[in-house]
């Protein structure tokens, strides 16, 4: 078993999807070990895509992802990080795969509706980023 990070983004959380992407992870095998509605401060989602800083978006990234409440969670199953990138589907819901969670919800490929770890070494990361080790269930 391995582990990833998930954020279910803030244009997903308005629009009241929330609810059925959780149950649509629970359904493709995730095991939820942590989970919580934050809203993320600027210099929260600055320092999180930092690695983007340099890209045109960044800016209008780091607005949108403080603009209002997401759903951050850590899961668990088999391939963990592969396996929720299969599911959450292309950054571009466009080019995304039919019944991926981005397909089914994303608005564009700013307001995309869901967030996926791109390594082990980041889930860790981004784990630790919004949870302590006894927020997390064992
Ligand atoms: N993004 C954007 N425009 C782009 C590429 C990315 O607004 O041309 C945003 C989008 O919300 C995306 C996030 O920046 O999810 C991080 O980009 P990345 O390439 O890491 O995509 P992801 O790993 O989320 O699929
Ligand atoms: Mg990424």
């Amino acid at each position: 078993m391995s582990r990833t990070f998930a954020m279910i983004k803030p244009d997903a959380v308005q629009a009241g999807n929330a609810g059925k992407i959780i149950a649509h992870l629970q359904d493709a095998g995730f095991r939820v070990l942590g989970m919580k509605l934050t809203q993320i401060s600027r210099q929260q989602a600055e320092k999180f895509y930092e690695v983007h800083a340099a890209r045109p978006f960044y800016g209008e990234l780091v607005e949108f992802m403080s603009s209002g409440p997401s759903v951050v969670l850590a899961l668990e199953s088999d391939n963990a990080v592969t396996k929720w990138r299969e599911t959450i589907g292309a950054t571009d819901p466009a080019e995304a795969a039919e019944g991926t969670i981005r397909k089914l919800y994303a608005e564009s490929k700013g307001k995309n509706a869901v967030h996926g770890s791109d390594s082990d070494e980041n889930a860790a990361i981004e784990i630790a980023f919004f949870f302590s080790g006894t927020e997390l269930v064992g």
